[in-house]
């Protein structure tokens, strides 16, 4: 498979969808562990996300551009920790996408696990630590492993999503070492991570977008 600019362009509109389907949870989860804004702090950079790919970037076919404009736009909408977070996967993501109109299997292998690592660098999280990252590492270890074990892209896709959920799962039971949500120290045992939960969400959506 490959990925056009406005194949991806396409993904980003259809994670702003989501985002606004899955507010009310995400928040309701970050009520438990945190001060309740994840799903609100999401869809605001989404929505901004969103003007960009109406406007500016309607007639940009460098997927690149469009990844970094997306990293940029959710950096300047988002005053929460994920801001960052999320602003340095995706302009991490825009290194490999640099000058392309077309993505390929590797390109976007390559993108997502740049992606994934460019957000455990810049929060610093371990797996383990109830984060984003508890989602995203499994997520990108499994994706790389399949792919190496020349596994279709799709294929092998599916299999880093199932472990992304699986490590979504995991932060329920664990104690929150990083972020808001560490103040609780054992109180935070018991409810899934917000920022894992969206990680989870978006990830998900690429499947199903490559799939249908
Ligand atoms: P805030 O805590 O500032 O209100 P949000 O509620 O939008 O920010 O996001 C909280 C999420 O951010 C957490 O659920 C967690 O997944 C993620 N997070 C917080 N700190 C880190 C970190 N250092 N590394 C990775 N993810 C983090
Ligand atoms: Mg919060
Ligand atoms: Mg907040």
């Amino acid at each position: 498979m490959e990925l056009t600019s406005s194949g991806l362009k396409d993904f980003f509109k259809e994670v702003v969808e989501m985002i606004e389907k899955e507010k009310d949870y995400l928040c309701e989860l970050d009520r438990k562990l945190g001060d309740g804004d994840h799903g609100v702090t999401m869809s605001i950079g989404w929505q901004a996300v969103n003007n960009k790919l109406n406007n500016e970037l309607a007639d940009i076919e460098d997927c690149g551009k469009v990844s970094i404009t997306v990293g940029k736009t959710f950096l300047n909408a988002v005053g929460s920790s994920v801001g960052p977070l999320y602003a340095t996967g995706f302009m991490r993501g825009a290194k490999i996408a640099k000058n392309k109109t077309v993505l390929n299997e590797r390109d976007l292998t390559e993108y997502w696990v740049a992606f994934a690592k460019g957000v455990k660098e810049r929060g610093q999280a371990e797996v383990g630590d109830k984060t984003m990252v508890d989602t995203l590492e499994p997520f990108a270890n499994t994706l790389e492993v399949s792919i190496n074990n020349s596994q279709e892209f799709e294929a092998a896709f599916s299999d880093a999503v199932k472990a992304a959920e699986k490590g979504m799962n995991s932060t329920k039971d664990i104690i929150s070492k990083k972020g808001r949500s560490s103040r609780l120290g054992d109180r935070s045992i018991g409810v899934q991570d917000p920022g894992a939960t969206s990680a989870y969400f978006i990830l998900s959506k690429f499947l199903h977008f490559i799939k249908s």
